[in-house]
């Protein structure tokens, strides 16, 4: 296959090249489009011509530089052996193909696609949606050998662009519901896709039947569907292997694959958890569950939500904390559809957490959210800030607030202690294991014979030994997060 006829490179030594605002001469859909879509649907061979590109509404170039345009990418396809479980997967290639482009970046999926044009390869001469879908067409027909035929059609009208979105989005649907009524024990593997691997190396996804991948696209169905068409490819069957934590979603079978694909970086996956071994997330993501420690709930927040979330940041500030392959306690990447599910962190105590989300998305999801606690989860329309979000808890009685009451209890109890025989220094021995060293020294201005306990800029000085009083430390309501903690033994300076 060449690719020598056009303008500009194409390979996937051009996958994970970025087109900066300032070096883009057109964007089509992303945040600031309120509709696109991007879809492939296998049909009978008679209905495609094969090779065809089609553009209803304005090519390249006639769209004015600078500017931001509406596109539907409908690739049809056919062949004998195409089955309808794999057009999701197909789909998904939007990604990785498009990113092939030299100067074409590609972001996100069905309805969130993003597509951005640099100057210098517009200057080169990729000024038209022909040679975009030549070579996705080629790129296509190369990887999957079962298509025999495709056509491609760049929408950028947008009428024709509202009226087409309506259809994807009952495609969409569709696909989605399909996987509704299983349950992981129902099946005897689950998957995994590392397509996002150029732009997250670590991360991969975990695909269960009641765990949607994170970016909404690939469901248990169309994993093994892609996974039997190319078995070495970048969606593989995983062998379940034992389940450790039912409730937690964990599985020996997982832990391996996050293991190899992390190259050992993480070693353990609660599909089911958003602050104990929480999955990964590369950049794709539908939404963001954020931890919010001020009330022990979750908020939500999606990528079309365009307002401050009630924790005081928007989507984009959470998606750099989210995104990049950790496993990052609570900022967790998740699709719209793993809100269906019913294993919906439930190691967190589920939807009891939630207690904020944008209204498109309560709306979208309302008949998967618990009846009792459809009232009690705030929106932005009741509640945009912290203080407000409590007053709303309280009023609505919000099962999370149990939690607030407990650790009031458990502050009370420890406020009545009014005598202790021995101070308990913060990470002491009985809760990391610390040797002092024997010689006398004084680091830092520690008092010889005191005991320390070091975090990153900070050496809290406590006695260890003697007869005296010592003191205790109470943090009330107070959360403490660290991305690491080390513990190190601080060696005496030797004497001159
Ligand atoms: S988000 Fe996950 S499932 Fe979706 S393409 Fe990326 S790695 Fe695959």
């Amino acid at each position: 296959m060449s690719f020598e006829a056009y303008p500009i490179g194409v390979g996937p030594q051009f996958e994970g090249e970025r087109v900066r605002k300032k070096e883009m001469y057109i964007e089509l859909g992303g945040p600031k489009i309120e509709k696109k879509f991007e879809l492939c649907e296998v049909k009978p061979a008679k209905a495609i011509k094969d090779g065809m590109v089609k553009i209803i509404g304005p090519d390249i170039s006639e769209l004015k530089e600078g500017g931001s345009y509406p596109i539907g990418a409908y690739l049809e396809i056919s062949g004998s052996q195409l089955e309808q479980d794999l057009e999701a997967v197909i789909e998904r290639r939007f990604h990785d193909f498009s990113n092939f482009i030299q100067g074409f970046m590609h972001l996100n999926q069905r309805y969130t696609n993003w597509f951005r044009l640099s100057k210098k390869s517009y200057e080169k001469g990729l000024n038209s949606f022909n040679i975009l879908g030549e070579i996705l067409i080629k790129l296509f027909k190369a990887e999957y050998n079962i298509i025999e035929k495709a056509q491609i059609t760049f929408i950028t009208d947008k009428k024709q662009v509202d009226a087409k979105f309506k259809y994807a989005m009952e495609v969409y649907d569709k696909r989605d519901e399909r996987i509704r009524g299983m349950k992981d024990e129902d099946v005897e593997e689950f998957y995994a896709c590392t397509l996002c691997a150029s732009f997250a190396p670590k991360h991969a996804c975990a695909i269960a039947p009641n765990r949607m991948s994170l970016c909404g696209a690939i469901n248990w169905f169309d994993a093994r569907a892609a996974a039997k068409v190319d078995p070495k490819g970048p969606i593989f069957r995983i062998e379940k292997g034992e389940c450790l934590n039912e409730k937690a979603g964990e599985y020996t079978g997982i832990n391996e694959m996050i293991k190899n694909a992390s190259l050992g970086e993480i070693d353990k996956i609660y599909m089911y958890s958003g602050l104990e071994y929480p999955h990964t997330s590369c950049g794709c993501f539908e939404a963001i569950a954020f931890y919010i420690p001020e009330v022990e709930g979750y908020g939500v927040v999606d990528r079309d939500f365009k307002g401050i979330a009630v924790n005081g940041l928007p989507f984009s500030t959470m998606a750099n904390s989210t995104g990049g392959g950790n496993q990052v306690e609570g900022f967790n990447g998740i699709s719209i559809e793993y809100m269906r599910s019913p294993r919906f962190f439930q190691y967190d105590d589920g939807w009891n957490r939630f207690v904020w989300l944008p209204s498109s998305v309560k709306e979208r999801i309302n008949e998967f959210i618990p009846k009792d606690l459809l009232d009690k989860i705030a929106t932005e329309a009741e509640v945009t800030e912290i203080n407000e979000l409590k007053d709303f808890l309280q009023k609505k009685e919000h099962p999370v607030m149990k939690r607030w009451e407990q650790e009031e209890e458990e502050a009370d109890e420890e406020e009545g202690i009014e005598e202790y025989p021995q101070a308990q220094a913060i990470g002491s021995p009985t809760q990391i294991p610390y040797t002092m060293p024997t010689q006398a020294y004084t680091p830092q201005g520690i008092p010889p014979g005191s005991q320390s306990f070091i975090l990153p800029g900070i050496v809290i000085p406590a006695p260890s030994t003697g007869s005296g009083p010592g003191f205790k430390i109470i943090f009330k309501n107070v959360k403490i997060h660290a991305e690491s903690v080390t513990v190190k033994k601080i060696k005496p300076k030797k004497k001159k």
